[in-house]
C-alpha cells in the first residue's frame, strides 16, 4: 500500500455485487431492484457502485438531488435514476435532458413542474411520494388527511406534460424490533395500498409501486410490490445476519510516529487522558476531518495485526493517538484497521452512539477510495 495516502478506504465492488445478488434472492420473482446510491453511495463511490449495479442488472438507482444524478449521467450511467429529494422548478429542462425521474411531494410542485415542462413542449417523468406516517416528504394521507390527499395526488397526476410512472412511500420503523414497530409498519403499508386503490378509482394507475427500504426487505418481504428500494443492505449492514451480507468498506491507516511517554503526562487537546505508566504511544494520521468522530475519543480501539490498540486522548482534526504499550510487534508503518473486517462499522458506530449509515457516509473526501478487486 502507498503510505502517502495516509488513510484510505478499501472498497470491494465484488462484495457490493454479492450483496445485490443476496438481496435479489430474498425478493419475490419479478420484483424490480432500485439501488439507493445517494450520498456517494453511502461513502463507497456512487459512480463505481452504480456501474457495478448497472452491469449486474439493477433496474433503477436513486439519489438525493440533481447534482448526484448528473454525476452519474456524466459517467455514462444509463439506468433510470429517481431523485428522492426536491429539485427547484428552474431545473426541469435539465431533469428531462438527463432523462431523470423526479419525486413529486405535493400538488403545488406538480403544477410548477407541469408548467415548466409544458413551456418546453416536453414531458417530465415523476414518482408520487406519499406520506403514510414518516411525516417527512410526501402527500399527507394519514387519518383526517386521506380525502384531501387523494384529491391532491389525482390532481398532480393529471397535470399535463407529467408522466406519473411511479408511486412510493417510506417506512419510519421497519428496521426496529418490537410489536409497536410492526403495527406501525403494517399500518403504513395498508394505508399506502388504500391510497393506490383510491387513486386508481379515479382512473390513475402506476407502473411502479414501491416502498420496501432495507428494513422492509428483511422484515416485511410482503411489501416488495413492483420494486424494492434498499440502501444500507447493499453496503453490508441491516440484515441482522439473515442474508449473509458482506461489508464493502474497510477504512485503513498506518502508524506514522511512535514515542515513549512517561507516566502521568496528559495526552492531546484538553489533556483528557493521563498516561498511567510509561506508554508506547502511536500517532495515526486519521482524525475527525477524515470522518472519525471526535465523540469516539477515549472510547474505542483500532485493530492492529496483533490485536486491538486502545485510542487515547481527544481525536484531533487530522490525527489521533493509540496505545501500543502491549503491542510491541506494531511498528512504524504497521497497518491499522479503523473499521471493516475485524471491527465492524456497526460496532464502532455504536460506540459513538450512532448507526453504520452515518459512519460510512462521513468518511470524507480527503480519504481516497481504493477499489480492491
Ligand atoms: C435513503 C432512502 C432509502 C434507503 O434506506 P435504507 O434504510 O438504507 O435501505 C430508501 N428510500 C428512501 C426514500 C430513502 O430516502
Amino acid at each position: 500500500m502507498d503510505l502517502r495516502k495516509r488513510t484510505w478506504a478499501e472498497i470491494s465492488l465484488d462484495n457490493i455485487e454479492h450483496n445485490y445478488r443476496a438481496i435479489r434472492a430474498a425478493l419475490p420473482e419479478g420484483c424490480k431492484f432500485l439501488g439507493v446510491v445517494k450520498a456517494d453511495a453511502y461513502g463507497h463511490g456512487a459512480v463505481e457502485v452504480s456501474r457495478r449495479l448497472e452491469a449486474a442488472g439493477a433496474d433503477y438507482l436513486a439519489v438525493s438531488c440533481l447534482d448526484e444524478a448528473a454525476e452519474l449521467r456524466a459517467a455514462g450511467i444509463g439506468t433510470p435514476i429517481l431523485i428522492l429529494g426536491h429539485t427547484p422548478r428552474e431545473y426541469v429542462k435539465e431533469l428531462i435532458d438527463l432523462d431523470l425521474t423526479q419525486t413529486v411531494t405535493c400538488e403545488a410542485k406538480a403544477i410548477e413542474y407541469s408548467r415548466e415542462a409544458a413551456a418546453l413542449g416536453r414531458t417530465l417523468r415523476i414518482h408520487i411520494k406519499v406520506d403514510t406516517g414518516m411525516s417527512r416528504l410526501g402527500f399527507l394521507t394519514a387519518a383526517g388527511h386521506f380525502e384531501q390527499g387523494i384529491e391532491n395526488i389525482v390532481s398532480a397526476c393529471r397535470q399535463k406534460n407529467l408522466d406519473p410512472e411511479g408511486i412510493y412511500t417510506h417506512f419510519a420503523v421497519s428496521d426496529e424490533p418490537g410489536e409497536d414497530a410492526q403495527t406501525f409498519t403494517r399500518g403504513q403499508f395498508a394505508l399506502f395500498l388504500r391510497v393506490i386503490d383510491a387513486v386508481s378509482r379515479a382512473g390513475i394507475s402506476f407502473r411502479i409501486r414501491h416502498c420496501a427500504n432495507s428494513g422492509a426487505v428483511v422484515n416485511y418481504p410482503e411489501t416488495a410490490l413492483d420494486m424494492a428500494r434498499p440502501g444500507i443492505l447493499l453496503y453490508g449492514f441491516g440484515d441482522g445476519g439473515k442474508l449473509g451480507l458482506r461489508p464493502c468498506m474497510r477504512l485503513m491507516t498506518h502508524v506514522s510516529t511512535i514515542k515513549y511517554i512517561d507516566a502521568g503526562l496528559p495526552v492531546s487537546y484538553g489533556g483528557t487522558f493521563l498516561t498511567p505508566r510509561r506508554t508506547r504511544m502511536g500517532v495515526i494520521p486519521i482524525g475527525y476531518a477524515d470522518g472519525l468522530f471526535r465523540s469516539l475519543s477515549n472510547k474505542c480501539s483500532f485493530v492492529t495485526e496483533s490485536g486491538p490498540a486502545p485510542q487515547r486522548g481527544r481525536i484531533c482534526m487530522d490525527m489521533c493517538m493509540i496505545d501500543l504499550t502491549e503491542l510491541p510487534g506494531v511498528n512504524l508503518e504497521s497497518l491499522i484497521e479503523i473499521f471493516g473486517e475485524k471491527q465492524s462499522a456497526e460496532a464502532l458506530a455504536g460506540k459513538a452512539g450512532t448507526i453504520s449509515y452515518e459512519l460510512l457516509c462521513s468518511v470524507s473526501k480527503r480519504v481516497p477510495r481504493v477499489y480492491v478487486d
